[in-house]
């Protein structure tokens, strides 16, 4: 299990929901196909790194600071005597080296990303060097995508090809390294130095009047939902969803997108479209999350520890439970959080995990 898990950005989802619920332009659609491009690569790679059997820490996706320059590492993995980078590129087809740039048949420039390994090396070697560490950093770029070739390019670049990919899975098996209180605290602070940088400056313009309502399916996307009893069914791939969980999915959906709007029956009403009932939508609301104010004025918000889950959006927490003097009720809750993620749904049950005595 890696030292920090990887989480979707709340950039990439809001995108995701816009792109469903609103017309992108061509650009910022293109933006987000890039980005969930970049992604899907570095779950891809992710699948590979969780095979190590070498004693090392895996840090997946942080955005470190020094200088007032930030830079972003897909996966960092510590080993006993070197802290190896590694820069993921899901690029597909056919491209050409040049020293500035890699170049797509198509006649398309990207950058080229021995650049971005060199500058994310020097940061962080300034970041760490600000902390009085000293160790030694290896850069490397992992083309992930099988379907990519790259033409014309040196043999001694730290390029990892599609092809090699089970030969650095094997080369760093063999790796001897044996892990002490310094690498997990070296890898601890950098957790803590991870910055999280808001998404709504780098969003397309939307308003809520704007963009589509209804449910979406949660597995394709589509509008062809119906109601049926408890569930939502949708007629496009046949996929059933308890409508209590397809609420709350869209409850997530207006709080990230409006993280100022108060959640009311009416806007979640207004906003899923399909359900008949507010009475229902209500008594949802109610269940799985916490009510301030009466009647009218009434609005729903997540209990202040969820929140914190939600923005972290992964076992992540287990990292910082372990220092929690809640630690009983944490490690339960992380349990939980293992089997249930929480856009599925189960606020409920996990109040209940932390606060038994609550009446909620
Ligand atoms: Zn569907």
């Amino acid at each position: 299990m890696a030292f920090k898990e990887r989480t979707e950005s709340n950039l990439l989802k809001c995108l995701r929901i816009l792109n469903i619920r609103m017309e992108l332009t061509e650009d910022e659609r293109r933006y987000y196909l890039n980005l969930k491009k970049g992604y899907e690569g570095e779950i891809q790679f992710d699948l590979i790194t969780e095979k190590l059997q070498s004693n090392c820490l895996i840090l997946n996706d942080l955005q470190l600071k020094a200088n007032n320059t930030t830079s972003q590492y897909d996966t960092s993995i510590i080993f006993q005597e070197t802290f190896h980078l590694f820069e993921v590129k899901n690029f597909e087809g056919d491209f050409c080296y040049e020293p500035d740039k890699l170049q797509s048949v198509k006649g398309i420039d990207y950058k080229n990303p021995l650049h971005q390994i060199n500058r994310s090396t020097i940061i962080l070697n300034q970041l760490l060097q600000s902390h009085r560490i000293n160790f030694n950093i290896e850069a490397h770029v992992v083309f992930i995508n099988p379907e990519f070739t790259l033409f014309q390019a040196p043999p001694n670049l730290p390029f990892i090809y599609p092809t090699q990919l089970n030969r650095f899975l094997k080369k760093f098996n063999t790796i001897h390294s044996s892990l002490n209180n310094f690498h997990k605290q070296l890898a601890g602070k950098l957790v803590s130095l991870h910055q999280t940088e808001s998404p709504y400056a780098l969003l397309p313009k939307y308003e809520y009047y704007q963009l589509k309502k209804g449910i979406t399916c949660k597995d394709c996307q589509s509008f062809l939902i119906s109601v049926h009893g408890n569930y939502a069914l949708c007629s496009e791939c046949g996929c059933k969803e308890s409508v209590e969980s397809a609420v709350i999915r869209n409850v997530m959906e207006i709080k990230l997108l409006f993280p100022d709007r108060k959640i009311t029956t009416n806007i979640v009403y207004d906003w899923c479209a399909i359900i008949s009932c507010k009475k229902r939508i209500s008594r949802i609301l109610g269940r799985n999350f916490k009510v301030i104010g009466v009647h009218q004025w009434a609005y729903f918000k997540l209990v202040e520890f969820i929140d914190l889950m939600i923005d972290i959006m992964t076992i992540n927490l287990v990292c910082f439970v372990l220092h929690c003097p809640y630690e009983r009720h944490f490690k339960h809750l992380s349990m939980c959080f293992v089997l249930h993620r929480p856009y599925e749904g189960h606020f409920h049950h996990l109040f209940h995990v932390f606060c038994p005595s609550s009446t909620l």
